[in-house]
This record gives C-alpha cells, sequence and structure tokens, in this order.
C-alpha cells in the first residue's frame, strides 16, 4: 500500500517558540519526499522525525522570509554529505533568487550536483518532475512575492472485479482488460473495459502559505484531501492579520470549506499564543469548516485521508 503522509517539523511564524520550531513540513507521497518551507533548525527537526537527507526528492519555497527558507543551508549541506545520488528539485519564487543563491552557498562545503533549480515566475507555473503528480505553484498575497503550491494526482481507473467476476473475468484477465488489451468471456463477447470500470479521482494536497485571503488560495486548495494552510493569528488580532497580509484561523476555515477541502492543517502560529489557546484555532475554523481539522504541533504526523469513492 502506498504511503501518504504530512510529517511536521515546524509550526511557529516569525521566531521559534520553546515548543514550536520554525517552519517545516515533509510531505512522503509514495516514492516522493517533498519538503515544503525548511526554517532554521530543519535539520535537526528531519532526524528527530527519522526522515533521512535521502528521503527528500523535491524542495518547495514558498518565500524568502527566515521562518520559510533559513534551513535551507543545512539541508542542502545534509543531501551533499549524505552523499544522495537522486536530482533534488528546489522550486522557489524567482523574484527571490538572490536569496536562494545565498543560501544555496552559504558556507564551504564539498558540493553536490544533484540539486536542480525551478524558479518560479508569473500567474501560474506547473513544475515538471514527478510523471504521477502535478506540481503547481500559484501566486499568494504576501509582503513578498509568495507562491503557495498543489500537488494532484491524475485521475485513474477502478476496476469493478465483482462485476468482472460476475461474468467469469479474473485473475490474469482482468490485467489485460486494464491495459486496454482484448478480453473475450466464455461466450466469446467482448468485455468492454468501460462497463466495468469508473474514474478513481486523483488525490490532491495543498501548501497554502503567507498570504493574506485571495483567491489562489481557494484555487490552490479545490478538492484537496489536505490543504496546509497559515492561521498566524486568531480574529481578535484580525487587524495584525491585515497589516502583515497572513491568515486567521477563521478566514482559514473559510478558505478551506470554500476549497471543499477534507482535512484542513493550521499552521505557521504567532508567538503571542499559548499553549491553551490551540483549542481556539480549531474553533475558529470550525465555525466555517466542516471537515477534520488539524493543530499541527511540531512532529505530528497526519495521514492523507484514504481516497474517496
Ligand atoms: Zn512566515
Amino acid at each position: 500500500m502506498s504511503m501518504r503522509e504530512l510529517v511536521v517539523l515546524g509550526t511557529s511564524s516569525a521566531v521559534p517558540t520553546k515548543r514550536r520550531n520554525h517552519n517545516g513540513y515533509f510531505l512522503r507521497w509514495d516514492s516522493h519526499g517533498i519538503l515544503f518551507d525548511p526554517g532554521e533548525g530543519t535539520q535537526r527537526q528531519l532526524r528527530h522525525a527519522g526522515i533521512s537527507a535521502h528521503d527528500v526528492t523535491r524542495i518547495c519555497v514558498t518565500h524568502f522570509h527566515g521562518d520559510h527558507s533559513l534551513g535551507l543551508p543545512g539541508v542542502v549541506q545534509r543531501i551533499a554529505r549524505d552523499g544522495v545520488d537522486h536530482e533534488v528539485r528546489v522550486a522557489f519564487p524567482a523574484a527571490g533568487e538572490r536569496y536562494w543563491r545565498r543560501l544555496r552557498h552559504a558556507t564551504a562545503f564539498n558540493d553536490t550536483d544533484v540539486i536542480s533549480e525551478q524558479p518560479v515566475s508569473g500567474e501560474a507555473a506547473e513544475l515538471p518532475g514527478e510523471s504521477d503528480l502535478a506540481v503547481t505553484a500559484l501566486p499568494l498575497r504576501h509582503r513578498i512575492a509568495a507562491y503557495g503550491y498543489r500537488l494532484a494526482e491524475p485521475d485513474g481507473v477502478r476496476i469493478l472485479a465483482g462485476a468482472l467476476a460476475a461474468r467469469g473475468i479474473t485473475g490474469p484477465e482482468v490485467g489485460r482488460l486494464k491495459a486496454g488489451e482484448r478480453v473475450v468471456d466464455a461466450d466469446g463477447r467482448v468485455v468492454e473495459l468501460a462497463e466495468y470500470s469508473e474514474v478513481r479521482r486523483g488525490q490532491v494536497f495543498a501548501f497554502v502559505m503567507d498570504t493574506g485571503v485571495c483567491d489562489n488560495a481557494v484555487r490552490l486548495a479545490e478538492g484537496a484531501d489536505m490543504a496546509v494552510i497559515e492561521s498566524t493569528y486568531l480574529e481578535a488580532e484580525a487587524a495584525l492579520a491585515e497589516q502583515y497580509h497572513h491568515l486567521t484561523a477563521a478566514r482559514a476555515g473559510r478558505i478551506a470549506a470554500e476549497a471543499g477541502v477534507r482535512t484542513l492543517v493550521l499552521t505557521h502560529f504567532s508567538e503571542r499564543y499559548g499553549q491553551g489557546e490551540d483549542e481556539r484555532f480549531a474553533e475558529e475554523a470550525a465555525r466555517h469548516f466542516g471537515g477534520r481539522i488539524v493543530v499541527a504541533a511540531d512532529l505530528d504526523r497526519v495521514p492523507v485521508p484514504t481516497r474517496r469513492r
């Protein structure tokens, strides 16, 4: 069975706290390992989570504020040190390329050639690399150039094995039918794949970080099985959210509801909130959103919900 889960590495916003590291999120998706927004301390958080540099196949950076990118030097150098021999694609806003250059070569180390760069610009970008996953970046509304990411698995085909078996088609013949080959039943009649299959909807994951309310936040999360959406503030601090182009838990909930998300992961919390206030984030989001809500804590593991039928 394929393994799809979000491993939360850090959940603070501007500054880390005793219980919250800077941002960092690792999405394990079958053979892919996608690291989002490695903030300071990400290398050690990966160690705590039991994730190796070899597990990382792609890095997606939303923007070049320190809480989302100061961990890049450590992660890049660890990839080099551990001799990772597969390509690691790094997507980031092209407008912040000078920051990428500095972080990529922050100190002396034995460099690696497995890192490939995918600077993102414009109104939408399709990022190549995964044959079984469409990775899209859309601009968000923040104080500097920022992009959110959407990972979408293509739709597939689900075989209705029970109905096929009732017609006497089993075993290798099912595989041949699925492969588009000609299969006949015991009476010599051709079995049509369309009659014995249905569309298996591909799963979707969205990562929406550091933004004011905007249409692209909803577009990124459209129909997502899981969406990670920042909620720096509670509604009591809505004025601060407006001023600094961030979301509140209530606004994240509204975006998730509008987009039809299934599991909403709230994170990127301001250091002003203590542990006792976690529940308030869930309550605010739940006023607008009826799906599952996770108020993320460091080192949480959140499974991508099983496929909807
Ligand atoms: Zn931030």
